[in-house]
């Protein structure tokens, strides 16, 4: 049986989760929690449930003005970035999705500085992403290895002396 309260808890500090994940998490909470009291865990710290995490989260910084030209400055710790990675966010426990949710920003939105989101879509858009598959990737340097045998080759034709 899946406790309400568990539920509740874990869908208010996981705001950005999916409901399957969210049941996920609950049932292995649940999990957890039977085991504690049937004694199978002895200690709580060993069942892997924070409970010193509290629900409220002050953030730093506003999320309206923590994306600059320059930087883009976690709104959880105040640390600035040319982007925002999954791993720093991972170290505050937010996914992406999460960190989105918490700063009520939009779900298309960029983690990187203003100046990095343009850069990168002249890059997308002169680069065809549709085109940097790992086979793509494969035949280009395959074609490129060839070409440059070929010049190599060439070279070395041209430079040795002819014979008459
Ligand atoms: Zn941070």
């Amino acid at each position: 049986m899946i406790n309400d309260t568990l539920l509740l808890g874990v869908m208010a500090s996981h705001p950005g989760m999916s409901a399957e994940d969210t049941l996920a998490m609950v049932k292995t909470l649940a999990e957890g929690s039977y085991r504690i009291q049937s004694g199978i865990i002895n200690s709580k710290g060993s069942a892997g449930v924070d409970s010193s995490k509290k629900d409220d989260v002050v953030l730093k910084v506003n999320p309206k003005k923590a994306i600059g030209k320059d930087k883009i400055k976690c709104c959880v710790c105040g640390k600035e970035f040319s982007m925002l990675t999954k791993a720093h966010l991972a170290e505050h426990n937010y996914t992406r999705e999460a960190y989105l949710n918490l700063c009520g920003y939009d779900k298309k939105t960029k983690l990187v500085s203003k100046n990095l989101a343009a850069e990168r879509k002249a890059t997308t858009e002169k680069s065809k992403p549709w085109e940097q598959t790992p086979q793509w990737k494969k035949k280009q340097a395959k074609e490129a290895l060839a070409k440059s045998t070929a010049e190599t080759t060439a070279e070395v034709v041209q430079e040795s002396p002819s014979l008459p």
